[in-house]
């Protein structure tokens, strides 16, 4: 069975790195018919907050990267890391070390003296001696001395490390808490991991983990380590390159696909595709293809893959996560049309979510006062006989339609013998507000008679009061 996971450490928000991350074991997951496990990684219990993991199970319910077991947290298997740390004692794979912070320091210090590269010297690995009065001893994991471990990358390609390389590290702290490196290969083991995807940062680690799965007797699962984002300047995508947490992209009024879509597409590439909806992703994604070298993060780029997705989702789809920005801009939606409709017309000029629904509030609000640009452009006295004419013509229809509606702006301009946008434009401020609409014939349709009726009204005392200065 093809088991991934995506294991966050709950101590900030979830990034566009994560998720990248989460995104390729999903995938892979769903891809391959497997199970995607979610695991909140929250030993560190002074970094690790409730928020944060909020934000994360938020985050992956809003990108749709459901999970199938999960989420589980570490801090519930502590029990069970003990009796990994036991057993590897037990066994002579790990051992009590009571050199304290000052001597680890001083050992540093004059291994850096002598040029060397600073590590364990594994002064207890053999230590049979009486332990040092008053230390709380960590617990070390007793590294192979010789040999090397391999790994067969599925994105770096084959890795060698050398056993001389690797120095004993911690896996109890002295309170007896399981490190990173422990708990992460326990779980791993215990949920059946078959690939581990995760950040390149973590490489370093692997082979240490590698070999306590060796000590311990578990398989050994396959391993993907995704380069890293980079912001523009080639520095690490961080706070400082802006929106960086996905629940930001939410709020900015992204499409989660969209999203995923931009990110999918960071180091990864199926020919020259750039738009993918989530079948064609699960179906496409390979790991063979995720690029061994790290990618940059694109603002425009992810603008305008939004708002490809934006132009082609199905139009439910997008009113579903639009109705979350017209409700927080007070907007009534049952005070006016579908939103799906509404969604069909504006789809066209916007690029976000919050484009369309700055633009879609005319549909179900009413307002006081035009665009001042525009009404002192386009609501003149000139404007005056047009806008009656068309009012009149308006009011007397049967059947609200775009096709009526046009009729009625086309039949005002032959009478009075003007172009179509001497009408068309004061009609479109005195019904939306301001100067800019999709068409004004299916706009009007939208907005409906009794709004129309009524907002031309009040552009025509607006042109009156005018007149009278
Ligand atoms: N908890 C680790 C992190 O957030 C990931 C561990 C892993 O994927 O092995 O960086």
């Amino acid at each position: 069975m093809i088991r991934t996971r995506f294991a966050p450490s709950p101590t900030g928000y979830l990034h566009i790195g994560g998720v990248r991350t989460a995104l390729f074991s999903w995938l892979y997951a769903r891809k391959m018919g497997g199970e995607f496990i979610l695991r909140i990684e929250d030993t560190d219990l002074e970094r690790s907050t409730q928020e944060s993991v909020n934000a994360i199970l938020e985050g992956m319910t809003w990108l749709g990267l459901d999970y199938d077991k999960g989420p589980f947290y570490q801090t519930h298997h502590f029990e069970r890391y003990k009796a990994v740390i036991q057993q590897l004692l037990d066994q002579g794979d790990a051992y009590y070390c009571y050199a304290s912070p000052e001597e680890l320091d001083a050992m540093r210090e004059q291994q850096r003296a002598n040029n060397e590269k600073p590590r364990y010297d594994g002064r207890y690995r053999d230590f049979t001696g009486t332990p040092p009065a008053g230390v709380k001893p960590v617990i070390r994991f007793k590294n192979p001395l010789d040999g090397e471990v391999v790994i067969d990358d599925m994105v770096k390609g084959k890795v060698t490390i050398k056993n001389t390389e690797i120095d004993d590290l911690v896996i109890a702290r002295s309170d007896g808490t399981p490190t990173y490196n422990l708990s992460v290969v326990v779980d791993d083991w215990d949920m059946g991991i078959s690939h581990v995807i995760r950040g390149d940062d973590h490489l370093n680690n692997t082979p240490r983990q590698i070999n306590i799965l060796k000590a311990l007797g578990a398989p050994i699962p396959k391993y993907a380590h995704i380069p890293m984002v980079l912001g523009p300047d080639g520095a690490r995508l961080s706070k400082r390159h802006g929106a960086v947490s996905v629940l930001q992209y939410k709020e900015e009024g992204y499409l989660p696909e969209a999203l995923l879509n931009y990110l999918v597409r960071l180091g990864w590439s199926h020919g020259d595709q750039e738009i993918f909806s989530i079948d064609e992703m699960v179906s496409a994604f390979d790991l063979d293809s995720v690029n061994a070298a790290p990618s940059t993060f694109n603002d425009e780029k992810c603008v305008w893959v939004n708002q490809q997705h934006i132009q082609n989702a199905p139009a439910d789809h997008i009113a579903r996560h639009l109705s979350h920005f017209m409700t927080e801009r007070g907007c009534d939606l049952s005070q006016g049309p579908a939103l799906e409709k509404v969604t069909d017309l504006l789809r066209e000029r916007a690029k976000t979510l919050i484009d369309m629904a700055d633009s879609a509030l005319y549909f179900y609000q009413d307002f006081e006062q035009f665009d001042a640009d525009a009404a002192k452009k386009h609501l003149r006295p000139v404007a005056a006989e047009p806008l009656s004419l068309v009012l009149q013509k308006l009011a007397a229809l049967d059947s609200w339609q775009t096709e009526s509606i046009h009729q009625a702006i086309e039949e005002s301009a032959s009478e009075l013998e003007i172009g179509m946008g001497k009408v068309g434009m004061p009609l479109r401020v005195a019904i939306t507000g301001g100067g800019q609409s999709p068409s004004i014939d299916a706009t009007a349709a939208l907005i409906g008679k009794e709004r129309c009726l009524i907002r031309l009204q009040m552009a025509l005392d607006f042109i009156a009061a005018r007149a009278q200065g």
